[in-house]
């Protein structure tokens, strides 16, 4: 096969050289309202990568992106902290045989870090795309939160733009006394 991202003969969907190389990650914290979250790479570096989201060849994609990102960024935080935190992926919902937010809430399992995977569906898939702050903010998720209550939770999601749904997704949490520790994502489409 050839790797996505150089178009040069690979036996993995991305190069060794290309993981090495390109994809050096620039993490970035963004505020948005009282939520922290966490970035990987600037949007413009992934997003090639990212559009493969709903093809089969996304789910190797996602798969190596979690791996260079959410999985040593986990590792890391359970050896500082020592209360068990939940991990909350943002609408896992399968497309083409695969949820590709819970690809990367998959390789944060660890003992201490617990996936609740589904537990934050959208009842409103709307395409955002292109779409302004205003037609967001009239056209809400609405999500449903069937996942344990009186817990620390990492919210996971691929892509950060304006940050709406993320700040709903944490009402609704805190809603069923969910406290949200920061959010993670692989790209914030902001290029500060
Ligand atoms: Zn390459």
């Amino acid at each position: 096969m050839r790797c996505y991202a150089c178009s040069k003969l690979s036996l993995r969907v991305l190069c060794k050289q290309c993981i090495a190389e390109l994809f050096v990650a620039n993490i970035k914290t963004r505020t948005v309202g009282t939520l922290d979250v966490i970035s990987f790479f600037r949007y413009s570096t992934l997003e090639s990568l990212l559009h493969t989201k709903h093809k089969p060849e996304g789910y190797r994609i996602y798969k190596v992106l979690a791996e260079m990102t959410v999985k040593p960024f986990i590792e890391e935080f359970v050896e500082s902290d020592d209360r068990d935190v939940y991990i909350v992926g943002i609408d896992e919902m399968v497309k083409n045989g695969y949820a590709h937010v819970a690809l990367l809430t998959r390789a944060m399992k660890r003992p201490y870090a617990i996936p609740q995977h589904s537990a934050l569906m959208a009842q409103n898939r709307v395409n955002y795309s292109g779409k302004s702050l205003q037609f967001r903010l009239e056209n809400p998720r609405n999500f449903v939160y069937t996942g344990k209550s009186n817990i620390d939770v990492i919210l996971v999601d691929d892509i950060i733009t304006t940050g709406i749904t993320l700040q709903e997704a944490q009402k609704v949490l805190l809603s069923h006394n969910v406290n949200v520790l920061f959010a993670l994502t692989l790209a914030d489409v902001e290029e500060i």
